[in-house]
């Protein structure tokens, strides 16, 4: 994704929450569409972990056609090493019901919504990262009127992590 560097809401935001960690490491998030939703024995040893998080978000088609989405499905990946931290976000994305020859598109997601799935992020990170006795912070997400989840046209429920699936621990 070519972007301008801190014009990211995603990574913006993820900056400042860290930047007020007490631990004085240095976090970056960056996007990676490729990231598998389970860790290879590899990586687990080089300390990397997994979270997943779920949000509302907004999908906008160039044939004009948009919708709401209770089903974003948010993986991330992360590891601290050293003095730094690194975050790697897939944000799966969903085709147009309405066009369905539409590339898959990325949704938007409100600040508000951003904030709550690093309350999740990071608290996995306190935990996991630093040892804190922190308690997991679960996404329940209120119910909210959309229409019925398009799972053909859903990436998330194609490689079987989306929201309202068995395996939506962890
Ligand atoms: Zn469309
Ligand atoms: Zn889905």
């Amino acid at each position: 994704m070519a972007r301008i560097p801190g014009k990211n809401p995603w990574i913006d935001l993820f900056s400042k929450r860290m930047e007020n960690l007490e631990y004085g490491d240095r976090w970056n998030l960056n996007f990676n569409y490729h990231l598998k939703p389970d860790l290879e024995p590899g990586q687990r040893q080089e300390g990397w972990k997994i979270c997943k998080a779920w949000s509302f978000g907004r999908f906008y088609c160039h044939c004009s056609h948009s919708w709401t989405s209770a089903h974003v499905v948010l993986l991330f990946q992360y590891r601290r090493k050293k003095n730094r931290g690194l975050v790697l976000l897939r944000i799966f994305r969903q085709g147009c019901r309405n066009c369905r020859n539409s590339p898959e598109l990325k949704p938007q997601v409100t600040h508000d919504q951003i904030q709550k799935a690093f309350d999740r992020l990071i608290s996995k990170i306190l935990k996991n990262c630093y040892g804190e006795m922190v308690d997991d912070v679960e996404r329940n997400l209120p119910y909210r009127k959309t229409q019925p989840h398009e799972r053909s046209l859903c990436e998330a429920c194609k490689i079987g992590i989306c929201f309202n699936q068995d395996n939506v621990g962890d």
